[in-house]
């Protein structure tokens, strides 16, 4: 159980940590913390602790109590969002001010925060009560680079889709208000349970970062989006403050972003499948609905192909993921939305349209998300071919996950009708598989 206390200026924390049983490691995840930390002891003895890189120096027997403090406000401004926020709220990577034994899976360690009156905290982890000052921490993928927040800012927690969203809204120099903007959250994770009617995290977290002019250079409305998955699954979104909340709904990025939670955390590698099934859900999810008519989405798909296909001649998709050069971009997001796309054809045209891509999701989501850990593209499609009567997966992934050329979907296009003519996208009633088409959209 760890103690945490915080002074109302949030320029300090204080911690103490009481262990079950002797712990023999204890670690920050930032190389950065140790410049933040002070005052480490054994507070069972009172002996002072060193700290050596990322570690503590723990004594051979192994430590039941740890005690420690940190400069909160110094660590703050290692953060990059420190200039945009308003100085009654502080994000602090919990990087930089963690010390924890590793976890194992199954393991958790529980966290108190005590807050002076009228501040709150925000941690993306899972809270345990009302006042969410409570909170577990179970082990994750650790991805990402997770934010906590600490100060006055707004939050408020929507029942949507079987889900509980936590959503908080980060106090800038700009006023906003939460509840348009929750509302606008709340459509968007519909949107995700037009998959299988429910959203595949029953507890996650939406951060919502006011933001101008920060490099990204666009003038979006929701300029930048991730996923975090670091003790329990969190979405930041950068939303622009100069652009009306109608403008947010026209956006593509939070679908997107929510899309990711459809699948767990795959390895670097295979980041090719997890943008891939993001890109292809994000435009069906639009279709289905209304924000874009069924024309637009499949426009959208063919056009990502069109550019995906160009992308990084040469490269097979686990390279082009795994590699960190700039122009491999579009195969990585494209590639694995080609193999999705014939994924789900292929699944309803062989079952008479009684099979899906979203039904396999739905059976994954019911024996494996959340996942506690990262996966590997190899057990992800062998797992959905459990959940198949017929394999489908594994034979797409063989076929192209290490082939330098794009999972080429145009056969599987013009069955279903979505056509170039003279430079004219249309799609085709007539052909052979316009029915799954439509179904897919719908
Ligand atoms: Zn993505």
């Amino acid at each position: 159980m760890y103690t945490i206390s915080i002074d109302d200026e949030l320029r300090l924390m204080t911690v103490e940590a009481r262990y079950e049983h002797p712990i023999k490691y204890i670690a920050a995840r930032s190389n950065s913390a140790r410049r933040f930390l002070d005052d480490a002891q054994n507070c069972d003895t009172g002996e002072r602790l060193k700290s050596r890189y990322r570690s503590l120096r723990l004594p051979p027997e192994g430590l039941e109590c740890l005690s420690y403090t940190v400069n909160l406000r110094s660590a703050a401004r290692t953060t990059r969002l420190s200039d945009i926020l308003d100085r009654s709220n502080i994000v602090v990577s919990p990087t930089l001010w963690l010390w924890r034994p590793p976890l194992a899976r199954n393991e958790e360690i529980f966290v108190q925060f005590q807050l002076p009156k009228g501040l709150s905290v925000f941690v993306p982890w899972q809270a345990t009560n009302d006042e969410r000052t409570h909170y577990r921490l179970t082990a994750s993928p650790e991805s990402g680079s997770a934010i906590a927040a600490f100060g006055s800012f707004e939050r408020v927690v929507e029942h949507v889709a079987d889900s509980d969203l936590t959503i908080v809204l980060l106090a800038t120099r700009d006023s906003l208000e939460l509840a348009p903007l929750a509302e606008w959250v709340r459509g968007t994770a519909e949107n995700i349970a037009l998959t299988y009617g429910r959203f595949p995290n029953p507890n996650t977290n939406v951060v919502l970062i006011p933001t101008r002019n920060i490099g990204w250079g666009s003038d979006a409305a929701v300029p930048y989006g991730q996923v975090v998955r670091d003790g329990g699954e969190t979405i930041e979104l950068m939303i622009n403050p100069r652009r009306p909340v109608a403008d947010f709904y026209k956006e593509w990025t939070p679908t997107h972003e929510f899309s990711h939670l459809l699948l767990p955390y795959l390895d670097r590698k295979q980041r090719w499948i997890s943008e891939g099934f993001a890109q292809y859900y994000q435009n069906v999810l639009l279709a289905r609905a209304g924000q874009y008519t069924a024309e637009s989405a499949w426009q959208r798909i063919y056009a990502g192909l069109e550019r995906g296909r160009d992308s990084a001649p040469g490269m097979s998709p686990n390279d082009a993921a795994g590699a960190r050069e700039r122009n491999t971009r579009m195969k990585v997001y494209w590639s694995g939305a080609s193999l999705a796309l014939m994924a789900d054809v292929k699944l309803r045209q062989r079952s008479g349209g009684s099979e899906s891509l979203d039904r396999v999701l739905d059976r994954f989501q019911r024996c494996c998300l959340p996942s506690a850990r990262s996966w590997s593209g190899v057990e992800l499609f062998e797992k959905f071919d459990t959940l198949l009567d017929e394999p489908l997966f594994m034979n797409l992934y063989r076929q192209y996950a290490d082939a330098v050329d794009f999972p080429d979907a145009r056969p599987v296009l013009e069955q279903l009708g979505i056509e170039v003519r003279d430079g004219q996208f249309h799609l085709n009633d007539n052909a052979e598989l316009a029915f799954i088409r439509e179904a897919i959209t719908r």
